[in-house]
């Protein structure tokens, strides 16, 4: 199902609940040997009736797995694979959609990826998501996602010009947004109001990031602008020494910021980054359901 069949406001979640709910996994570092403990996550979240899954591209894994791994999830699951453009050439890109529609898949998340700073990587056919977004258009039926990011890209001057440049993707021909992971709903509220008053009407789909450990949390601020919460905070230094209740506690808030979503018309979705794991996810889907 297409993107805008999928977050169309009028159809009911796949789930029968409350909201449309989506997963995001990436392919396992040991490649190919890891597939069957991925599948076992994915089918303990099956029961959640996800709207689609979505599976990152680039980030680990020979793209040989990964094409491997795109084409079982496809036979179980509404797949949404992500493609990043800054290492490839036309031709290629021509080439890896076409495979994709080849497989039945019929939605993707266009992405530029970060760019590399070794420069015989770097293809320079596509200089930002925009293009490939036209690009993928031109050549397909597919529908596309890209990605919107509520505290602005780490490159981006400000969040205003950040979101210029999104509705750059959106005029592309673009059919949902789905976010960059956040813990501050006012800060998301913010974002929707300026994305709106930009002239953007598109799905807008929460980017929700369970709580695992402060290992983790220290990554995600570092590699992009995520406000950490006093709240979370306090709470990852109270439980630093105890990884169990800082997990219990991560389920409840990221519940509570769930609850705070859920109702707002502005919200086509919740999109789980589920980091290949289904504990804390049902978790918390147990609590918002
Ligand atoms: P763009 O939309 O091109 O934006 C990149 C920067 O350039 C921004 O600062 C923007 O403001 C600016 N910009 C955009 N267009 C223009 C223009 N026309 N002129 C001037 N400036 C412009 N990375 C992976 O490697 N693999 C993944 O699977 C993956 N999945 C992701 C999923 C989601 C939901 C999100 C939010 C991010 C994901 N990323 C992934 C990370 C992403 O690749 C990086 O954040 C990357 O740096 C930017 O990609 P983009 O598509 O947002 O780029």
């Amino acid at each position: 199902m297409k993107l805008k069949e999928i977050y169309n406001k009028d159809k009911k979640p796949l789930n029968g609940e409350k909201i449309k709910i989506s997963f995001e996994v990436f392919p396992p570092k040991n490649g190919e040997a890891g597939f069957e403990d991925l599948f076992t996550e994915l089918e303990i979240l099956k029961k959640y009736n996800p709207s689609l899954v979505s599976l990152t591209y680039g980030a680990g894994g020979s793209s040989n797995d990964s094409m491997k791994l795109t084409e079982a999830l496809c036979r179980k699951f509404n797949l949404m694979p992500h493609f990043t453009c800054v290492r490839s050439s036309k031709d290629e890109v021509a080439r890896h959609i076409k495979e994709i529609e080849t497989l039945g898949i019929e939605n993707i998340l266009a992405l530029r990826g970060d760019i590399p700073e070794d420069k015989t990587v770097y293809k320079k056919d596509f200089k930002y998501a925009n293009e490939l977004v036209s690009f993928i258009r031109e050549k397909t039926d597919l529908s596309i996602g890209v990605a919107g990011y509520p505290e602005g890209h780490i490159d981006a001057p400000d969040i205003y010009s950040d979101i210029e440049n999104l509705k750059k993707k959106v005029d592309a021909g673009a059919q949902a947004i789905f976010t960059q992971l956040f813990y501050d709903n006012e800060k998301f509220f913010h974002y929707i109001e300026l994305v709106r008053n930009a002239g953007i009407t598109l799905p807008i789909i929460a980017g929700i990031m369970p709580i695992l450990s402060i290992k983790q949390m220290t990554r995600i601020t570092s590699m992009a602008k995520i406000s950490i919460p006093e709240e979370i905070k306090n709470n990852l230094e109270k439980f630093k020494d105890s990884p169990e209740d800082l997990k219990s506690f991560g389920i409840d808030y990221v519940s509570r910021q769930c609850e705070g979503l859920i109702g707002n018309s502005n919200i086509a979705g919740l999109h789980f980054y589920t980091l290949n794991k289904a504990f804390t996810t049902s978790k918390i889907l147990e609590n918002i359901l």
